[in-house]
């Protein structure tokens, strides 16, 4: 029999700043903040993408791109340096009931951003889940060399399945790195070709058009990302590179979060926790959801309940420490009046004043993918929220309904749901000993969020209703 849960101090009268900030003036100055997540196929060149990306704004120091680079030439494949940087760059995260992620910081004279990356197995979905539920937006690179588009655009394709769950998990702007351009010419028949086939899937799914970006570039020679020109046979593309395309999204999408800072609660997703040497402290690092945080705020932590004071505040990759964290942030916390020992990845934290309860049932609004057989009640799935995943069960079917009109019921007594079907059913999470905190999809859209997933493939995705 496991122990009762332990009971810490809580408070639910917040605490003021140590020196107030005047979060509206905060909002007009500070530089905007953007975090994408790189999907696609297996070998689209995603890494060597990003390690070009991080190479050329300097965020890699030279000494450590030689040392690569020598090491890839002594196993005879010169290109594989670049491919390496994200690795070197990126913190790993620990290892818990949680998928593992990474974040690498960078930042432009116009923005600041955040590549969230899933180390080790990128075309491993459990890990692009928790990847795409850290990211505003989504960077697909796609292969555009003569026949691996299509290779990695087939039926059950990565590319599609990365694709269909970014939309699914709000991921709403989507930027097309039209990656090896060099291995075919810089033709623009291809470009074209590319970009007419996987428009109208993006179409189907529910993208508009201003939602989408398409780039040409080669992450090998770096034509197209940041400084480096095109080539003289690319004369038919004049729009701004990947960098600057980057920039344009994060002016829109810093915007637009502004809204969900004032007067909206603290909310935090934990990524990591950091070894400390002070017994009280804990530090933890992770992703502002929604409001804002200053020093001398108090938060309570979920789901041990312990209510811990906010001491410092680092960001950036040279962990600076700042006096304001808002929505979209990715920051390290240093708690104090902490019990570390009960603080995981994928823990909660948020304002004292704000309620999170601990529910094991909650009724959920899904919708089925592509299945193999239909879905009964009683059917134990895996249940992935952010970067944690919990064994769970759906208990009951409610209803199937309308899936461009969720009020609309079209059936009451559901005995089994087939696939590419909206439904309401109610989930049970089944792991006992220490249960996820949860949210509804009202309080908020990230965190509020699941995607289900059995026998190795995603079943469905859904919006948290009631708990
Ligand atoms: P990932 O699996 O998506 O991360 O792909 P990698 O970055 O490891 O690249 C896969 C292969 O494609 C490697 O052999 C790279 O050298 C090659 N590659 C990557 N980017 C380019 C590019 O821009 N042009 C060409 N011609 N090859 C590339």
């Amino acid at each position: 029999e496991e122990a009762a849960v332990k009971h810490y101090k809580k408070v639910t009268v917040p605490k003021k700043p140590r020196n107030p900030i005047d979060i509206p003036k905060y909002l007009e100055i500070c530089k905007p903040h953007l975090s994408f997540v790189v999907l696609g196929h297996v070998d689209a060149g995603k890494s060597t993408l990003m390690g070009r990306l991080l190479y050329d704004i300097g965020a890699v120091e030279t000494g450590k791109i030689r040392k690569l680079k020598k090491e890839s030439e002594s196993i005879g494949k010169g290109s594989f340096h670049l491919a390496w940087v994200m690795d070197q760059t990126a913190e790993e995260r620990e290892r818990g009931v949680t998928v593992s992620i990474c974040t690498s910081d960078f930042e432009t004279e116009k923005s600041n951003f955040t590549i969230v990356d899933a180390p080790g197995h990128r075309d491993f979905v459990p890990n692009a889940i928790a990847g795409v539920s850290q990211a505003d937006v989504a960077v697909l690179s796609i292969d555009c060399g003569t026949d691996a588009f299509e290779s990695g655009f087939d039926l059950d394709g990565q590319t599609k399945e990365h694709t269909i769950l970014a939309k699914s998990m709000d991921v709403n702007f989507i930027i097309v790195a039209m990656n090896k351009m060099d291995s075919v010419n810089w033709s623009h028949e291809r470009f074209n070709d590319i970009k007419q086939k996987l428009g109208s899937f993006f179409k189907d799914l529910g993208f508009r058009e201003d939602q989408i970006k398409w780039v040409p570039l080669s992450g090998f020679s770096g034509a197209g990302v940041y400084k480096s020109p095109y080539p003289s046979e690319q004369d038919w593309y004049q729009g701004p590179n990947l960098v600057s395309t980057l920039e344009e999204v994060a002016h829109h999408v810093g915007t637009e979060a502004h809204k969900d800072v004032i007067d909206h609660p603290f909310l935090f997703s934990i990524l990591e926790l950091i070894n400390s040497k002070k017994s009280d402290e804990a530090v933890v690092s992770g992703r502002v959801e929604s409001g804002s945080i200053q020093p001398g705020e108090a938060i309570t932590i979920y789901p041990s309940e312990q209510s811990v004071l906010v001491d410092k505040i680092l960001t950036g990759r040279e962990k600076v420490q700042t006096h304001i964290a808002t929505k979209g942030d990715f920051v390290t916390l240093k708690l104090r009046q902490a019990f570390p020992e009960d603080i995981r990845s994928g823990d909660l934290g948020a304002s004292v004043d704000y309620e999170i309860s601990a529910s094991e049932n909650f009724k959920l609004q899904m919708l089925t993918f592509k299945m193999n057989r239909p879905l009964l009640p009683g059917t134990p799935i895996m249940l992935f929220r952010g970067v944690v995943e919990q064994p769970a069960r759906i208990n009951k079917l409610v209803a199937i309904i309308d899936k461009k009109d969720p009020s609309v019921i079209i059936k009451n007594k559901v005995r089994h749901l087939a696939s590419n079907q909206a439904a309401i059913v109610e989930i049970e999470l089944t792991e006992r000993k220490r249960q996820i905190p949860m949210l509804r999809f009202d309080e908020n859209k990230h965190l509020g969020r699941v995607v289900l997933r059995k026998d190795g493939r995603t079943i469905a995705t859904g919006k948290v209703l009631d708990l």
